[in-house]
């Protein structure tokens, strides 16, 4: 009986504690509402503790030509214009606010002399836009919203994951899941349930994500009846760890070269310069001098190439490593020390301004960067697409359910700039906090349903089941998940063709097969191989999401790069793809048109030109 079960009742229920999440919980509480909230790991290790470059919001403390229409121009022009204009809108207006809010909520912020939140430079941004703690952004966002949610009669539920959304009809009315050190199930009743689960890059082999990072609320949503959007762009960061083996995909912040450092192949060129894309040439530096000058806060100079979208500078990295100009592990060279030639101090400079990265190599490569370049190559890094959500309140298609954050999708539209996502945490964490609150208000509690629950449980334990029956030729779940990374990093990664994604999908239903008959053993408390079976069914599920959206996009777009079309197609601006689970069970793609940007939207980006 599911009733034997430990239960929790909540008004809103929230999944995740990460920036999203906390923000979420924080909003939804002060509204007045009895509010939970469970994360897969401790609170404070979700990916937003990561994040080291900044949080953009257009306060103009280091150039006063920003603004709300300059950071929202700059976010649709990063996202090719297939962005939901209304949160890019929503979130250049309000991004400004949100970061003040967590300045008076005790976050200690880098300072300009004059005593103000201080800003840098940041890929994409027009004026230095970015605030910043050092290199350690986002664990001064975590450690502000903790230290703020503790107060406000948040329960949280700590190394709990949820494997299933439990409904009432179409409504979600609450969340079933285990507690990771015991392995005992847990009901989670909820009038709404906010899914703040972040990002999906563990489907693929090289990435910045840590182990969470596998896409539990993106595919819980869609099991449950929500749609997905924009699921083929995916962002490969350019310059991730290549080398020792053990931290590949390891992200080196792109405040490295926001501070000045300059990408080279093995020659030493600066080969950045050899392909500047045509709608950013005006803003683009051709002169190595101004663009050193740029990243020194000159306000009249232009940004050097490296400075440019971070799926262009992904690229080009390839194009170099490809064309055997790369550095000895495969990657290309990325060098701060060189500022030794401008900066007096420039190690003590570059240890003041890059700590984390100055830490980071020396613990893990054995390398100063103060004295010698990196070894950089890229690595998968964050989803574009995910939940599909009103931009407004954040609710999905499914009644209850409501999602922000990296899960949630539309604000970055096919490229997110730098900056960009913690921004967007705290403006629509806030609002889904807010409005999954109001949705609690305004309606009763819902029933759980025993047998869906049971079913959920069922479906977790029969691993347990097949490891006691059929010890011999049984497979354990990292396999599987070791060859769906490695098959998505080959045929779906960075540089896609018909051909190979076709081949990706077909490998997908094998590997569905195969995970259908893994096998794991021993008892439920911390079992890794237990947590990576549940987990293995989300990741089949965003891989076979990202797959089919990139095989239909017949052109290249931001985070989506075609070789067979490497062109942009003026037509498939037009269109969002949009996924959703057919009563068959099967997943069904459609195009969804993009809303025409109102007048005043469209004159804002007249102005910005
Ligand atoms: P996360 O912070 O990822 O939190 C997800 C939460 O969901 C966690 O608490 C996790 O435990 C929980 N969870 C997941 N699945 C389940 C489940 N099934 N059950 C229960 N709980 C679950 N962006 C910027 O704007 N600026 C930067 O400088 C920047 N630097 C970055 C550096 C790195 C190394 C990385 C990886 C990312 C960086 N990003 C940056 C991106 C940004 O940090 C993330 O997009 C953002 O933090 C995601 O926040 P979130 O709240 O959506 O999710």
């Amino acid at each position: 009986m599911a009733t034997n079960y430990e239960t929790h009742e909540y008004d809103v229920l929230v999944i995740g504690a990460g920036g999203a999440g906390l923000r979420a919980a924080i909003e939804a509480s002060a509204a007045g509402v009895k509010v939970g909230l469970v994360c897969k790991s401790l609170l404070g290790k979700a990916h937003t503790v990561m994040a080291e470059g900044g949080m953009a919001a257009a306060m103009g403390n280091v150039d006063d030509r920003d603004n709300w229409k300059v950071h929202f121009a700059d976010t649709m022009r990063g996202g090719q214009y297939v962005n939901n204009w209304r949160m890019a809108e929503l979130h250049a207006k309000e991004a400004p606010a949100r970061v003040h809010e967590l300045e008076a909520w005790g976050a200690v912020f880098d300072r300009t002399k004059d005593g103000k939140i201080l800003q840098r430079n940041f890929g994409g941004h027009k004026y230095p836009r970015l605030a910043h703690v050092g290199d350690r952004t986002g664990l001064e966002m975590i450690r502000t919203l903790q230290d703020h949610g503790i107060h406000q009669g948040i329960t949280v539920h700590m190394e709990y994951t949820i494997i299933s959304l439990l409904q009432d009809g179409g409504r979600v009315v609450g969340a079933f899941g285990y507690d990771r050190e015991r392995g005992r199930f847990r009901i989670f009743k909820a009038k709404a349930v906010v899914l703040s689960t972040g990002g999906l890059g563990r489907a693929f082999k090289i990435t910045t994500n840590s182990w969470e990072g596998t896409g539990d609320g993106v595919s819980l949503a869609y099991h449950a009846g929500a749609e997905l959007l924009d699921m083929e762009y995916i962002q490969f960061h350019p310059t991730g760890m290549v080398w020792p083996p053990s931290v590949q995909g390891l992200l080196i912040t792109e405040a490295v070269r926001g501070e000045g450092g300059v990408l080279r192949n093995k020659d030493g060129k600066r080969f950045m310069y050899d392909d500047i894309p045509d709608n950013y040439k005006s803003q683009t530096s051709t002169d190595p001098e101004e663009g050193w000058r740029y990243t020194q806060g000159d306000k009249n100079a232009k940004r050097p190439p490296e400075l440019l979208t971070r799926d262009h500078v992904a690229r080009c990295i390839r194009r170099e490593v490809k064309a055997g100009r790369g550095s000895p592990h495969g990657g290309v060279f990325l060098d701060i020390c060189w500022i030794k030639e401008k900066i007096p101090n420039s190690a003590e400079h570059i240890k003041k301004k890059l700590p984390s990265m100055y830490h980071q190599f020396m613990q893990l490569a054995n390398l100063d960067i103060t004295k010698e370049p990196m070894e950089i190559g890229p690595t998968t890094h964050y989803a574009m697409g995910g939940i599909r959500v009103n931009g407004d309140t954040q609710a999905t298609n499914v009644p209850g359910l409501f999602a922000a954050g990296e899960c949630a999708a539309g604000l970055h539209g096919a490229n997110r700039l730098g900056g960009n996502s913690l921004s967007d945490l705290i403006v629509f964490g806030k609002r889904a906090g807010e409005y999954a609150a109001k949705y609690a208000q305004e309606n009763s509690a819902g029933q759980i349903n025993d047998a869906q629950v049971e079913a959920a449980a069922r479906e977790a334990l029969e691993p347990f089941d097949r490891g006691a029956t059929t010890a011999a030729n049984i497979e354990g779940p990292y396999q599987v998940q070791y060859d769906l990374q490695s098959m998505m990093q080959e045929l779906v990664g960075i540089v896609r063709l018909e051909n190979e994604m076709s081949r990706a999908l077909d490998g997908i239903g094998k590997l569905k097969e195969r995970a259908a008959k893994i096998a794991v053993y021993g008892h439920r408390e911390y079992n890794p191989g237990w947590h990576t079976a549940i987990d293995l069914k989300h990741l089949l599920t965003i891989s076979e999401a990202i797959t089919r959206s990139a095989l239909d996009r017949k052109e290249s777009r931001g985070g989506h790069f075609r070789e067979d079309f490497p062109d942009k197609d003026p037509a498939a601006a037009k269109y969002n793809n949009v996924l959703s689970k057919a009563a068959d069970g099967s997943m069904k793609l459609r195009h969804e048109p993009i809303p025409a940007l109102p007048e005043h939207l469209k004159q804002v980006i007249e102005e910005m030109k």
